[in-house]
């Protein structure tokens, strides 16, 4: 993502005046930095943010200046984007599966936490780590209320939790427990039903854990409104109290809900024919993830000198760029019938997963960000 310096007041006044013929990220920092705080202030714990979301330094800077201290990383790439940008935060690797040299470049940049799930993965940690590091296992149950379920890739069932659990402690190195309920996961009963979980699986293993991870996972938009985040902090606070016999921090690690609103993603028609749009982004591009969890009620259309397209609707098939015929919107798209070429579709809520998935295929994926002051 190319940036611009100078703030725009809003992406039509941008749109208009330029006319930008490639996908156009509109970042309103702004909005990062009231997210961040809403986090903050309301979860009674550590927030980290997870990069995977939206690795852009201009996401990194804007989180560090609200507050945000510490970030959670995936790879040794990450770990370097986040140490350009804020030199000082504490590091979170909670990618359970690592290479040793993935491992070792971990050490060499001072990760504060890691995370495991399996017995090899922590047998090369044990190798590896330096004494008294914090690992943190990170465990599985069944629980609804997500869009996807991380628990199919990723967590050790309760059983092999108690003992990873053991041998962290029995290794010298500060036991820890991590979660990811899975994402855009509206439900606090998701996180409540992990805490006791945790609850329980370091009562059985005898383990006096130091900290509880309550993972990513919160919702941005779902269903035609933003979520309420304060019912779900409010449930893992006094989940966590009433579960522990002991003082437990807390910790999470949103990647989705913390910059999901703060963007939004023009992109431009460049062709029509009857019932089809033939768009300058796909699927292989920011679009990629919008047909597996956003819904499809945040889009609307401007023609070239602003002016916004209302009036009568129609459905329209939805092509990205490349010739690839996989590169299609697997829903159709509903916009005014008067939709025409050079028009911009803009989608809001786009600043999760989608920067971050764009490939270069054929030719096609680069985009511009533009800071704006309102969204
Ligand atoms: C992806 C990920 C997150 C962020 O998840 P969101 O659903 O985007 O909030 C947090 N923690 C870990 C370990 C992850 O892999």
């Amino acid at each position: 993502m190319q940036q611009s310096d100078p703030f725009w007041a809003s992406p039509v006044d941008h749109l208009a005046k330029v006319r930008p013929d490639v996908p156009t990220f509109y970042a309103c920092p702004a909005v990062l930095q009231s997210v961040a705080r809403e986090f903050i202030d309301g979860f009674d714990g550590l927030v980290t943010y997870a990069v995977k979301a939206n690795a852009d330094p201009l996401v990194l800077a804007n989180l560090s200046a609200a507050g945000v201290t510490a970030f959670d990383v995936a790879s040794p790439y990450e770990i370097d984007l986040v140490r350009a940008n804020c030199p000082h935060a504490a590091l979170h690797y909670h990618n359970p599966v690592r290479s040793r040299s993935e491992i070792a470049a971990g050490v060499a940049a001072g990760v504060a936490s890691w995370s495991v799930d399996c017995d090899v993965e922590l047998s090369k940690l044990l190798d590896i780590l330096p004494p008294h590091s914090e690992i943190a296992v990170r465990f599985k149950m069944s629980v609804s209320g997500a869009a996807y379920d991380f628990g199919e890739k990723f967590g050790a069932p309760a059983d092999m939790a108690v003992h990873l659990l053991r041998r962290v402690a029995a290794a010298g190195h500060r036991a820890s427990m991590t979660f990811h309920p899975g994402t855009q996961c509206a439900d606090p009963v998701a996180w409540v039903s992990y805490i006791l979980g945790a609850a329980d699986i370091a009562q059985r293993a005898g383990v006096h854990i130091q900290r509880l991870n309550v993972g990513g996972g919160f919702p941005a938009w779902r269903n035609g409104q933003r979520p309420a985040l304060g019912a779900i902090f409010e449930a893992i606070k006094s989940t966590a109290k009433a579960a522990f016999p002991y003082r437990v921090d807390l910790v999470c690690e949103p990647g989705r809900a913390m910059v999901a609103e703060a963007f939004s993603l023009a992109v431009q028609v460049k062709s029509r024919r009857a019932g089809a749009l033939y768009l300058n982004d796909g699927t292989y591009g920011a679009l990629a993830e919008l047909p597996v969890v956003r819904g499809f009620d945040r889009v609307h259309v401007v023609a070239p000198d602003g002016t916004p397209k209302t009036g009568p609707t129609t459905t329209f098939a939805a092509f990205g760029p490349t010739c690839d015929s996989l590169d299609r919107l697997s829903d159709r798209l509903t916009l005014p019938c008067s939709t025409a070429e050079e028009d911009y579709l803009i989608f809001d809520g786009f600043g999760a997963y989608s920067v971050v998935t764009a490939t270069r295929f054929n030719g096609y994926g680069a985009s511009d960000a533009v800071l704006v002051q309102n969204l």
